[in-house]
């Protein structure tokens, strides 16, 4: 039975990631220290095979058995987040992945780094193939997230070149899905959120900035499919497909059969203006793409989140 280990597996995408390995008969070593994420995602796992210990990546982590993957997510993602725990953030990146991929180098394991389409910033190509090196504020308040993943991919690829660790990168474009938090800031289900509640859909700026929104049982397929190859250079992994804020609120508005009106708010600071994914690579080197289109993703998660919701 391989052993995987996931850092931030109690977050959103990490908790979808620790039931995709179970059910491929992985034993799945949990480490969080449940900053943004939650005991509730992780909650209906059940048998051996999973371990969930409460650890802060920043600290040393010592693991007594053999690891064969290690899957590094741990890191605050969305804006509310990192903009309230910038120093955090820088750690988590700096400190946190020197951890995570010592680790791996420990255990000769192969290692993952969950980073993002935020290394690009506000980008100046379109879309975005993994040779642009991006257009980021360092000293903006995002600069936090995206100089730590910046920092992270750099350590990567230094332990992979100086101290030969089996490395690989994955740069995730936006992903929805349910176990997001409602109130965690991100598009999609602030919309969703304000639509079942039956307020407005608040708009950022004009809402003709661009984002492709990739749903998350495609994108632990495609990091999973990362994990398992040779690949050792950045990877996108997202949905090409691009919509503009506007249509992103239509489409949520469509799917949720709603009645809010849409209003419109100031832009944040430095918020890209456009962001596709090139996932030319991926399709290349891991035979990788999504399958489900905007609307269906919406209609999946539209009835998690009304059931979830019948059950408070
Ligand atoms: P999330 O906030 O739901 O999950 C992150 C998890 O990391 C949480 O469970 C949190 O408690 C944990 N964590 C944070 N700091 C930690 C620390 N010091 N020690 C231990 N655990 C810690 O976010 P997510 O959306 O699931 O994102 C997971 C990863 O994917 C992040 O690294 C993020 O940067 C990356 N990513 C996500 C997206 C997306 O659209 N969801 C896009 C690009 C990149």
């Amino acid at each position: 039975m391989p052993t995987a280990v996931v850092t931030g597996g109690a977050g959103f995408l990490g908790s979808h990631l620790c039931d995709f390995l179970l059910e491929r008969d992985y034993r799945v070593l949990c480490l969080d220290n449940l900053d943004t994420g939650s005991l509730q995602n992780i909650e209906h796992i059940r048998g051996d095979a999973f371990t969930f210990r409460n650890h802060d990546l920043i600290d040393r982590i010592e693991i007594a058995e053999p690891v064969d993957v290690v899957f590094h997510l741990a890191s605050p993602a969305s804006p509310i987040d990192y903009l309230r725990l910038p120093l955090h953030t820088l750690k988590v990146g700096s400190y946190g992945t020197h951890n995570a991929l010592g680790l791996a180098k420990w255990k000769r394991a192969r290692f993952l780094i969950a980073s993002t389409s935020e290394v690009y910033g506000d980008p100046q190509v379109h879309p975005q193939p993994e040779s642009y090196w991006g257009n980021v504020n360092p000293i903006g308040p995002r600069g936090v997230y995206d100089e730590a993943k910046r920092y992270a991919e750099a350590l990567t690829m230094a332990y992979h070149r100086q101290q030969g660790v089996d490395t690989c990168i994955a740069r995730i474009f936006n992903t929805y899905g349910p176990r997001m938090r409602p109130n965690d800031g991100r598009a999609i289900p602030t919309f969703v959120r304000q639509a079942l509640d039956k307020k407005p859909l608040t708009v950022f700026g004009d809402g003709s900035q661009t984002r492709s929104f990739c749903y998350v049982t495609d994108l632990i397929r495609g990091l999973y499919a990362l994990a398992m190859s040779d690949e050792h250079l950045p990877v996108n992994i997202g949905n090409p497909e691009e919509f503009t804020l506007l249509e992103l609120a239509e489409a949520v508005l469509r799917v949720t059969d709603s009645e809010s009106e849409i209003v419109f708010e100031a832009l944040p600071i430095d918020d890209p203006k456009i962001r596709q994914p090139d996932i030319t690579r991926a399709k290349q080197v891991l035979g990788w793409e999504p399958g489900i289109s905007l609307e269906e993703g919406l209609r999946l998660l539209f009835s998690t989140s009304e059931r979830e919701i019948a059950s408070v």
